[in-house]
């Protein structure tokens, strides 16, 4: 047998869940589910452009990538696939709005974009679902992420869920499946697509442009394309490394310019690194040399409470600066009463 190359893929690692996943699939729903920044989306559309292939590989290898149907599926025309996503993720996937007009421009609207799929959208879709396929493939919905569907959506798609037209396939991807209605996730068959390997992972990343790589992955607790949009957000190998110091020295200005989510995001992470040195247990963000060595979890566990909460309200924060610099503070005080010599 002439073994084809596989199709061109930009994350090379979801090759073999592509294949385990369309090997495996016996709904009519799966449901993509694990960690952010892993490539999730990615799969996602995969499996969908590979139901609608005309001339898809053999052993499961995924769409030609040259048939009018994946044409069609890049040029984000395809008559049979329907993509479900909140409007505040369009742009960064490189969608276009969805309130566009003919050029493509979105009309000036002054709310701000939604984080939710509303049932608005999940209605269209089902009367997408309705019709017969126009290739006469498949006909296929991504739902991503399942997780930001709203309460009232959901049950409004779980009709469709529980009885399908003919060829109509969904794929959702959620990172929080556990915030999914039981009912949503007993209608899917779960297909779970966990870290890549670490290697691909720094391959990819070096192949992106990406500076000192490995320190990056770490920071991200492996996983690439988070990685990446650190590194593209301007986050430096040796700015992360010197984080735990600067916050032993009280220097709030090392997250400075960062939006407040992802800073209190590096805390988080550090915290958690410091409480692990506490135990002994080896560190997951940073290099072990790159941290201080406390020796009580208290004033730590304490800290750690203090940027959780912060973390639930960091998209809307009074003023962003005065936040980071009071959570740094206290952070470097709690790292001081955690350091004492024995
Ligand atoms: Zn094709």
């Amino acid at each position: 047998m002439v073994m084809t190359k596989v199709m061109v893929m930009d994350l090379p690692w979801l090759e073999v869940p592509l294949i385990n996943a369309l090997a495996t699939a016996r709904s009519h729903a799966l449901l993509v589910q694990g960690p952010a920044g892993v490539g999730q989306f990615d799969l996602a559309m995969l499996l969908a452009q590979a139901w609608l292939c005309e001339a898809p590989l053999a052993d499961h290898r995924g769409a030609c990538g040259q048939c009018a149907s994946c044409r069609l599926f890049k040029a984000r025309t395809h008559p049979d696939f329907q993509l479900l996503v909140p409007e505040a993720l369009r742009e960064p996937l490189g969608l276009p709005p969805a309130n566009a007009d003919e050029n493509g421009e979105a009309k000036v609207s002054k709310t701000k974009p939604s984080k939710e799929i509303k049932v608005d959208a999940v209605r269209a879709t089902l009367a997408f679902a309705q019709g017969t396929s126009a290739r006469g493939r498949a006909k296929v919905v991504v739902v991503y992420p399942a997780e930001s569907l709203n309460h009232v959506a959901a049950n409004t798609l779980l009709k469709t869920l529980e009885e399908p037209a003919g060829q109509l396939r969904f794929v959702l991807a959620s990172t929080a499946p556990e915030a999914l209605l039981p009912t949503i996730r007993s209608r899917c068959q779960a297909f779970p697509l966990g870290l890549p390997q670490r290697e691909a992972a720094l391959a990819w990343l070096a192949g992106q442009g990406v500076e000192a790589p490995e320190v990056l992955l770490d920071a991200t607790g492996g996983r690439p394309q988070e990685a990446r949009d650190w590194y593209v957000a301007g986050l430096r190998a040796n700015a992360w490394q010197q984080l735990p110091q600067r916050l032993a020295r009280g220097d709030a200005q090392a997250l400075a310019d960062w939006p407040p989510p992802r800073a209190i995001d590096a805390l988080q992470r550090l915290c958690h690194d410091l409480l692990r040195r506490v135990h002994a247990v080896p560190p997951t963000y940073f290099a072990p040399a790159a941290l201080p060595a406390p020796t009580l979890a208290a004033p730590l566990l304490a800290w750690e409470a203090v940027l959780r909460r912060a973390a639930r309200h960091a998209e809307h924060p009074l003023n962003a600066g005065l936040l980071i610099e009071s959570l740094f503070a206290q952070g470097q005080s709690a790292l001081r009463e955690a350091t004492v010599r024995r």
